[in-house]
């Protein structure tokens, strides 16, 4: 082969679109009902964009982004996830100007440069909100509500919501100061990542995936301990609000998420179908990325969900169903003479709303019944030679295998019919 999809890349073939295609209208219904409106913005940014609202020092920043210098000489960088343009979307199109909360709703791909593996790919798909204007916990309640009714209405029921708070500007460095203090002791059995992220960026020690690391930091101080009291209040209130909508949830202390931008509530989604990879989806609080970006000071919160990790988990379950649509009509020509015709009844099924296919390799009648067959047509049209000459056409269902004869005026009338009662 003389050519293979980038690393890490998949291609989404006809057999599996349907199901994306499910997945992501059930998305979009969804957030229809919730009140929230599609945005769509570029592949890539600026880079300085994601490194000042991510963080330098986080993996994804530091060492998994596709950036190139582009023919101007701008560092450019391909959207490693869907949060900080369609911020970098709301301040420069000054989206707060009409008012309220701005309940916005995206589909994108993201591109991040790991090492791939069942769950995890250098091109992945996510589905996501973001939700700018409110520092109320019930918007977050709301967020996680729209997240947790996805996964049911898509089928998916047997997963775990994890919740933490991550604190804000005035407690989160107070608490980082009595993480670095309880792994001074022993920062130098720490990994080497872990180690720079001591110095840097403590809090990310806590969702290290190494045993070691994981041993050593299990008994950290618990954040919700160092919480001020705005946060610890706003935690409580979110905490109230899921547990009035019976949205069951366990905190975890660990659960940091990847990115500097996260205040309060941070929130996965996780599955045990998944293997290593066990998270579905994840998001929380960003209350002061719009002014990082170069707005005015606004909150928001917002989610993003892996579409792949969706479908494996749905695929495990036995839900993933990955037929093709079927046709409706077959138009059968028999001879050069009768492809003209075919063509324009062809045209007149499909202007009409109904879905219709015909052979183009010159296939011998039976050929034509048996693709006709493959395509799942109800009805095949046959013109043949008879038929030009009387200005019919032979109507055969596929189902009762009777054949008749029809005005060819009256066939896209008489097909329409059947195929409705
Ligand atoms: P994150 O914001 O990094 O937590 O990503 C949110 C979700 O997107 C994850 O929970 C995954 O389901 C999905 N995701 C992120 N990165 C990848 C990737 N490299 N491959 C597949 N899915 C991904």
């Amino acid at each position: 082969m003389r050519y293979q999809r980038p690393r890490g890349t998949n291609d989404i073939l006809p057999d599996e679109t349907p199901l994306w295609n499910r997945v992501e209208e059930t998305f979009r219904s969804l957030c229809k009902r919730y009140g929230y409106h599609e945005i769509r913005t570029p592949i890539f940014e600026d880079t300085d964009l994601f490194t000042r609202s991510m963080g330098e020092h986080t993996d994804v920043v530091s060492k998994e982004m596709y950036t190139f210098t582009d023919r101007g000489g701008r560092s450019v960088t391909l959207k490693p996830e869907g949060t900080a343009p369609v911020v970098r979307a709301y301040v420069e199109n000054n989206l707060a100007a009409q008012g309220g909360v701005s309940k916005l709703y995206y589909i994108t791909p993201i591109f991040r440069y790991e090492r791939p593996q069942a769950g995890r790919y250098r091109q992945a798909h996510q589905l996501g909100v973001e939700a700018i204007g409110s520092q109320h916990p019930a918007l977050d309640a709301e967020v996680i509500a729209l997240a947790m009714h996805f996964y049911r209405e898509i089928g998916i029921s047997r997963l775990s919501l994890v919740l933490n708070s991550v604190g804000c500007p005035v407690c989160r460095p107070v608490y980082r100061e009595r993480l670095r203090e309880f792994a001074r002791p022993f920062v130098h059995e720490l990994c080497e990542a872990c180690q720079v992220r001591y110095e840097m960026n403590p809090l990310r020690m806590l969702d290290c995936k190494r045993e070691k690391c994981r041993a050593l930091l299990h008994d950290a101080p618990d954040i919700i301990d160092s919480l001020c009291e705005e946060c610890r209040a706003h935690f409580d209130a979110l905490r109230s609000y899921l547990d009035a909508l019976d949205i069951r949830y366990v905190v975890d202390k660990h659960l940091v998420r990847g990115f500097d931008y996260y205040t309060k509530t941070a929130f996965e989604i996780v599955s045990d179908a998944l293997g290593a990879q066990n998270a579905l989806g994840g998001g929380g609080r960003y209350d002061g990325l719009v002014e990082e970006i170069g707005g005015p000071p606004t909150p928001g919160i917002g989610f993003a969900l892996g579409i792949e990790r969706a479908i494996i988990v749905l695929k495990e379950l036995g839900l993933a169903e990955a037929r093709r649509e079927t046709v409706d009509v077959f138009v059968a020509a028999l001879g050069e003479e009768a492809v003209q015709p075919a063509l324009q009844l062809l045209q007149q099924l499909r202007q009409s709303g109904i879905s219709a296919e015909t052979d183009y390799q010159r296939r011998s009648l039976k050929g034509q019944m048996k693709l006709a067959d493959r395509l799942g047509c109800r009805i095949t049209l046959m013109l043949g030679e008879d038929e030009l000459a009387q200005g019919v056409v032979t109507l055969r269902d596929m189902v009762t295998k009777e054949q008749r004869t029809v005005e060819r005026e009256t066939a896209v009338a008489t097909v329409r019919e059947m195929l409705s009662g």
